[in-house]
């Protein structure tokens, strides 16, 4: 491990001060100082229908949820950056159990099987360290008490970053066919939340309910942490 990076994960092990603002932490707070937490405005009912049809129709996905819009001022923004890009693991499972409460207050998750975490390949997977959806998805599973499935679908093809690719269409020829199901036979009848962490134009989201539904998926739902 190159000497900037274990220096940027020490930093980071329990950082005492807040991600977003800088301010230092008071005892009892961790990554985000109360200021920048009670500021985060949830998306109501209404916007999230929009998301939801907007991406995904009403066929695909049952529903989805979203804690947060994806604004250049928004403190979970900042976190999934540092989660994603600094090696900040230990705030995946920190989000992840606030978006698990966020779902127990808004809907019956008593219905869903099990969740999936969108997978990453292999590749990425030692260029990262670790899945960030698998641990946002963790945090979700310690408040729901919904079990993780990630042997049920894989990825299949190493893709350019979604960040990376310009238009609609380039994102979703960019992540047309990535995904495998593994396991058909664990995927039949049951209703499934897919774990993101963030929901762009949805087409990653799509490309794996799609998969699922292939191999007789019944209710789809998706959640992640912000959506653009
Ligand atoms: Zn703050």
């Amino acid at each position: 491990m190159p000497g900037n990076i274990a220096g940027e994960l020490m930093d980071f092990v329990v950082p005492r001060f807040c991600l977003h603002c800088e301010e230092h932490l008071a005892v009892n707070q961790y990554f985000l100082c109360n200021n920048c937490l009670l500021r985060e405005t949830r998306l109501d009912t209404l916007q999230l229908i929009d998301c939801l049809y907007e991406r995904f129709g009403f066929e695909l996905a049952t529903w989805m949820f979203s804690v947060v819009k994806f604004e250049e001022w928004s403190a979970f923004r900042t976190m999934v950056h540092f989660l994603k890009y600094k090696g900040l693991f230990k705030a995946g499972e920190y989000l992840g159990k606030i978006l698990g409460n966020e779902l127990v207050a808004r809907m019956d998750t008593s219905e869903i099987d099990y969740i999936i975490p969108v997978p990453l390949h292999r590749l990425k997977l030692i260029e990262r360290g670790y899945n960030q959806s698998l641990l946002i998805a963790k945090g979700v599973s310690l408040v729901t008490g919904i079990p993780i499935n990630q042997k049920a679908i894989k990825r299949a093809r190493y893709t350019a970053a979604q960040v990376e690719t310009e238009t609609k269409h380039e994102r979703h020829s960019n992540i047309k066919g990535a995904f495998k199901v593994i396991d058909s036979g664990k995927i039949e009848g049951k209703n499934i939340l897919i774990v993101d962490d963030v929901i762009t134009t949805g087409s990653t989201i799509r490309e794996v309910a799609t998969e699922l539904k292939n191999s007789g998926a019944n209710e789809l739902y998706a959640a992640s942490i912000l959506v653009a």
